[in-house]
């Protein structure tokens, strides 16, 4: 018999990654999307027909349309991605922030104990949780963290450095109202797991997009900018490059990228393999908190440069503003996970290399924003 799922966010970026996960592990999904006066299925649009998606209206702040759809299913399982999910609007909006990121969640696992105590439920909690903490380690005492098992290319080994990251020992130290929120409901899943013994499990996802990422997010809106540049492209055969961009150069027909804080670092990952991750943290025998990350780090100007790089612009600087209206109260610098746990209990590994997600979101963007149809 064929598993039920319920996904709390499913027209958001994971929420539609997922569906199309448990669709070909043919779930009967039901994906819950709150109503608005504009569309917001548009990026389940393609599964809406699927006999095996079924797409219900609630809002994780009304407990009764929680009770009712709890109730309707009774679930194997529940996927809780509904959010408030960008850092910037928490500090401008910090009570409704609070509201969606832990009111909702009280209100989706009280139902869940009174209603359905047997469904299993993922939270999806985030990196953003350990604000500026990392954890320390000196290679020398685990080699096996650096490239080339910590020695340098000449066979010596390396000295005096240190290796600097994030996993489920690291101590939180939340640097914005989201991340506060994301901690509150983070400690709510463990405190029913322990009180109630609830099949409840956390996600402590660090940074993961793509060509679904909402547009407002710093690797999105560098990708949608640079496909508004693209004029026009061809292939030439027998070449390395894939493919060639005309780029606009008629400089007051566009505004430059007004871009924040370039030197914060994150570890980015791909939404279609984080979703892989959820899913397995559901098929375990005990509910846990696992770390999901791709292990390496990079800076915003490293993404701008692989990023306008790709349609051939080696010099961004032209093309990029700073403007301290980006820039956020308080920042969380570097992040750079470690995955160890979800490796070895899981099996999980991230396939997609932030070389291959940029790619994929430029040309997405290039598709979908350039001047010229293709
Ligand atoms: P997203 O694209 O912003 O999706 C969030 C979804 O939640 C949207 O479909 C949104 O619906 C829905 N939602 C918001 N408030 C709701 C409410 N009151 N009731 C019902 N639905 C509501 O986020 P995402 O990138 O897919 O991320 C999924 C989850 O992972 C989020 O909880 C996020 O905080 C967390 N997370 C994400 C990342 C990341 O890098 N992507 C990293 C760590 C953790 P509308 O379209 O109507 O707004
Ligand atoms: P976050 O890590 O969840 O906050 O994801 P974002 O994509 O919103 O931000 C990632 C990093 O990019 C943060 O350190 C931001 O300060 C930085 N950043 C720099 N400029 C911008 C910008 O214009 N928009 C956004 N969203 N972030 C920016």
């Amino acid at each position: 018999m064929s598993k039920t799922a319920i996904i709390f966010g499913a027209g958001g970026q994971d929420g539609s990654y997922l569906s199309e996960l448990l669709l070909e592990k043919e779930y009967d999904i039901v994906g819950v999307s709150r109503r608005t006066s504009t569309n917001n299925t548009e990026r389940i649009s393609h599964l809406l027909d699927d006999p095996g998606f079924t797409l219900v209206e609630g809002d994780i702040l009304d407990p009764s349309s929680i009770n009712t759809i709890i109730s309707s299913y009774k679930p194997d399982e529940v996927y809780n991605l509904a959010a408030q999910s960008f850092v910037a609007v928490s500090f401008q909006q910090p009570s409704f922030t609070f509201q969606v990121d832990t009111i909702g969640v009280i209100n989706i696992l009280e139902s869940i104990r009174t209603i359905s105590p047997k469904t299993k439920i993922l939270q999806a909690s985030t990196s953003e949780m350990f604000g500026n903490n990392f954890t320390e380690e000196n290679p020398e005492f685990v080699p096996y963290t650096l490239p080339n098992n910590g020695y340098n290319p000449d066979g010596s080994k390396y000295k005096n450095t240190t290796v600097k990251f994030q996993d489920e020992n690291t101590p939180f130290a939340p640097r914005s109202p989201y991340a506060i929120a994301k901690l509150a409901s983070h400690h709510l899943i463990y405190t029913y797991r322990e009180a109630y013994d609830l099949f409840a499990s956390a996600s402590i996802m660090f940074n993961h997009e793509s060509s679904r990422r909402g547009e407002e997010f710093v690797t999105r809106k560098i990708t949608k900018y640079i496909g508004s540049l693209v004029i026009g492209s061809h292939r030439e055969l027998g070449s390395s490059r894939d493919q060639y961009y005309t780029i606009n150069k008629d400089d007051e027909k566009f505004e430059p990228l007004r871009l924040g804080n370039l030197d914060a670092k994150r570890d980015w990952g791909h939404a279609i393999d984080f979703v892989k991750a959820m899913y397995l943290m559901l098929q375990q025998d005990k509910p846990d908190d696992y770390v999901i990350c791709t292990g390496k780090t990079h800076s915003i100007r490293e993404f701008l440069d692989v990023a306008f790089g790709y349609v051939g612009i080696n010099d961004w600087s032209d093309y990029v503003l700073i403007d301290p209206e980006f820039y956020r109260p308080a920042e969380v610098d570097y992040l750079c996970g470690r995955a160890n746990k979800a490796e070895e209990k899981l099996g999980w590994r991230p396939k997609i290399t932030f070389e291959e997600l940029v790619k994929g979101m430029v040309e997405s963007d290039v598709e979908k924003y350039s001047v010229l149809p293709f």
